[in-house]
This record gives C-alpha cells, structure tokens and sequence, in this order.
C-alpha cells in the first residue's frame, strides 16, 4: 500500500540508489497491488454467494429448484477455488517485488555515486605524506605481527594471522571500542556468526549481488559446502544476528531507545574485489567487527545516527588517528539504509583514505521485513514481550508502528590496524619498520599491563 501510494517517488529513487531492479518495477508492484484488491473483492463475493447457495439448498423444499442451487454451487466452487490459485499467485509475486524496492532516502543525501560523498568534518592530526615506506603490508613484515602465507596456505588468499603485538592489538580495540561503547549505555552482547539466509535478506542483505554479472554470492553459504539444513550463511555483520535477536517481538515505547553492542566475526566473500585493496588486511574474508545496533521509536532515529557518530569520533580520535566523516551517496545506501555516514582514516603507505566505519540509519525497513514493532502507550505494563512462540508465532498486531534500526561499525579490527601500523610505525636510516607506536588510550586494555604496550 505504502509502495503503490508513492509510486513516483519510489521509481525515482531507486533509480538514484542503482538499486539494480528492472525499470517499471515500482508500477508493476502498483498494478499487482491493484489486482491484489480486485481479486479479493471477487473471491469474497463468490464466497458470500456460496454461502447464500448453501442456506438456499438447506431451506429448499422443492427437489428442481434445489437440484438447480446444487449446480450453481458446483460452479461457485471451482470458481473460488480459481480466484484463490490466481490471488495466491499475485500475492507471492506482489511480495517477492516489493521487497526488492530499496528503503526511501533521507533528503539531504547527495545524488550519485561514491565520488558524490560530502564530507560534514575532518578530526585528529593533520595526514603525514604518503609513502610507500609506510605500506602496512611491509611493516607487520619487519615486525612479525602478520602471516599472510600461513593465511594463504591454510584457507586461501586474504586469510591471515595475526601474531605477537598484532594479536594483542586485536583485543585491545576491541575492549577499548567496547568500553566507550558501554559508557554511552550499550548493552554488550556477543553473536552467532552463523545465520539463516532468510534472516540476512530480512535486513536487506541478498547474497546474490545483482549488480554483478552473472550474479555473485557476497556471502559464505553452508549449503555451498555440503551442508543440507536450513539455509544458513556465514554473517557479514553482527547487524544481522543483533537484528534477528528482535524478530516477531512487540516492545514497549518506554523501553526505547534499545542500544545493544555485538561482538562478532564478519565474513566477506569480497567476490569480484581485486587490485590494491586485497592486498595485506585491508579487504580481508574474516575479521573482528564489533557492531553498533539501535532501535528507536520513528523520532529517534536521527538523533540515535547523531549519537552513534559522536560515540565514533570518539573512538577514532581516542586513537589518534586522521579521519573524516562523509555523508554517503544514494548509490552507496544498498537496499536498506535511509542514511549513511562512512568514516575513513587516512592510511599513508596506501596513498588514501580507508574506510574504517559505517554508519545507517534503516528506518523501518529492517523492521517491517522482521516485525519489530512497539506499542506506543507509555503506561502498558510489563518489560519487552516475546510475541513469537513456535510453531506457530503470531505476529505483533498490524495496527501497531514499527521501530527504526540503527547500526554502526564501533571498531572493524584489520582497517583500525592497517590505520595505526601505517601511521604509527618507527623507521631505521634504510626504511625498515623498527618499532610501533600505539595510542595510549589502549594501555588499560593491553593483556599483560599497560606498560607493554609498544611505544
Ligand atoms: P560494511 O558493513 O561493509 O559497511 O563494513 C563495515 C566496516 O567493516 C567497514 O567500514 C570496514 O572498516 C570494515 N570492512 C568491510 N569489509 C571489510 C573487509 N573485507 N576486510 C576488512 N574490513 C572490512
């Protein structure tokens, strides 16, 4: 209704975000809408005269005339039993189009591709030059903090380990970023890595990267490897699982903002990556991720986006690092962010900025595909309902609104080490990485005291 409502609106937009649909989806979504309506019109009014046949065969005394009703309700029959193969088709095709269409666009977004970012601000030291010196790939070589060949003969190529200060560095940032995490009201959570397919598509991920050609899967598929259950995909993000931790619930308005903090392996299959961002850890298939992830009620929503990137700013400049914040492009929204802010360090042996976190606001996509809903009324009692009770879950009532999905990277581990190698590394007279310096916000988090941290 609300797609066949804004049609215009809808087409054009996903026109601007390259949303990879066939052009005229949006109107075919209108017009099998429209033959959704009339079609249950039809089926309703047959089955009204069916039953009005069946009162008229019981009360009838007169053997012609009931003999004639007992035809008529015959050719009722298999006419309803039509109308509802047809209905039952167009609602299967109606619904799998309408999930294809991309969430609407918050206005101030800028039009285009990733070139068309706006950068709102620019934080920490002013960048050191570029140089090839200070290529993180070359340092963690000097320092022994990387195996790429055991990476590469163990799994493939962009595998890895993470050795000596490199490893420590993993669990440093990850307990640094979760402490402001924590301190800004985040309940921490660790998640499954594994998840269904059908949940991953519920929040907007399709492993099928339509934009390719032929199609190719982003995400890692058990059943690719044998495995027969239930569809089930390695997670890209913890968004995934922190979203599916509130499917079919109903929550109470008071009880938003809920703010929660998932650790959790990432999983890319980075199919079609090449050049230099697959090389060292920069575009890597596994990595550390810990995710920031909201609800709100619809008001919130902005201000929840502000919060996450204020928390951001906070945990990049803690680590002294170059950044700045971009306002994403409509091309770079995929299906399911309103609004995105990218944050992207500037990384001196690469010669550019990286990315280093993302930021989305989803609004009520994510919600509307995994009912997540809330009851507005402040004064309802009672904490956070599970409404979902298998097998056969009723859903949150329809007339109730759905909450607003949050998420934001809080510390994406390679990219963060690939920014403080890079930035931080000590050279000899000849250009070998002799030593590093790490930020001393780190030091309460170093395992085995803060006085061995490097530098
Ligand atoms: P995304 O969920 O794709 O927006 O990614 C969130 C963050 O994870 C990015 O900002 C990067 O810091 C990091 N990231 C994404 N893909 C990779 C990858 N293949 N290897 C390493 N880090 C990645």
């Amino acid at each position: 209704k609300a797609i066949s409502e804004n049609v215009v609106y809808k087409s054009h937009n996903a026109f601007n975000r390259n949303a990879g649909i066939p052009t005229g989806t949006v109107q075919s979504v209108e017009k099998l809408y429209e033959a959704q309506k009339t079609l249950s019109r039809e089926l309703n009014a047959k089955r009204n005269a069916r039953s009005a046949i069946g009162d008229k065969i019981r009360s009838s005394r007169d053997p012609s005339a009931k003999q004639h009703a007992l035809e008529e309700a015959k050719a009722l029959k298999s006419e309803v039993t039509e109308l509802e193969e047809q209905l039952s088709d167009v609602d299967d095709r109606l619904l799998s189009l309408a999930l294809s269409i991309p969430n609407d666009t918050h206005p101030s977004s800028p039009i285009g591709s990733e070139s068309a970012a706006v950068t709102l601000s620019m934080h920490g030291p002013h960048p050191l030059p570029a140089s090839p010196t200070r290529d993180h790939v070359s340092i963690a070589k000097s320092l022994s903090l990387i195996d790429f060949e055991a990476g590469s003969l163990v799994t493939g190529s962009s595998w890895y380990y993470l050795l000596n200060e490199a490893a420590l560095l993993e669990l440093a940032l990850t307990n640094y970023a979760m402490s402001i995490a924590l301190k800004h009201g985040f309940t921490p959570v660790t998640t499954p890595d594994v998840v269904r397919l059908d949940i991953a598509q519920r929040c907007g991920f399709n492993p099928r990267d339509s934009h390719a050609d032929p199609p190719v899967s982003q995400m890692y598929n058990l059943a690719s490897l044998g495995y027969d259950g239930p569809e089930l995909v390695l997670t890209g993000t913890a968004e995934i699982p922190l979203g599916g931790m509130f499917a079919n619930k109903l929550l109470n308005h008071r009880d938003l903002p809920i703010k929660v903090v998932g650790l959790g392996k990432a999983f890319r299959s980075e199919a079609g990556a090449r050049g230099a961002d697959t090389r060292g850890l920069y575009r890597v298939h596994q990595f550390t991720k810990l995710e920031l992830f909201a609800l709100t009620d619809e008001a919130g929503s902005e201000e929840m986006m502000e919060e996450m990137k204020r928390m951001q700013i906070e945990i990049f400049e803690g680590l002294g690092l170059s950044f700045r914040v971009l306002d994403m492009p409509t091309e770079e929204l995929g299906a399911s962010a309103f609004r995105k802010y990218d944050m992207e360090a500037w990384m001196p042996g690469r010669g550019s900025w990286g990315e280093i976190s993302s930021t989305s606001n989803c609004t009520d996509y994510q919600a509307r595909r995994l009912h997540i809903r809330y009851r507005p009324s402040p004064s309802t009692a009672g904490s956070t309902e599970t409404v979902l009770s298998p097998p056969t879950p009723p859903l949150p009532p329809k007339s109730l609104p759905f909450v607003h999905t949050l998420n934001g990277t809080a510390a994406a581990i390679p990219r963060l080490i690939v920014a403080l190698l890079e930035n931080g590394a000590r050279f000899d007279d000849s250009g070998n990485a002799i030593g590093l310096d790490l930020p001393s916000s780190l030091r309460p988090f170093w395992v085995g005291g803060g006085s061995n941290l490097p530098g």
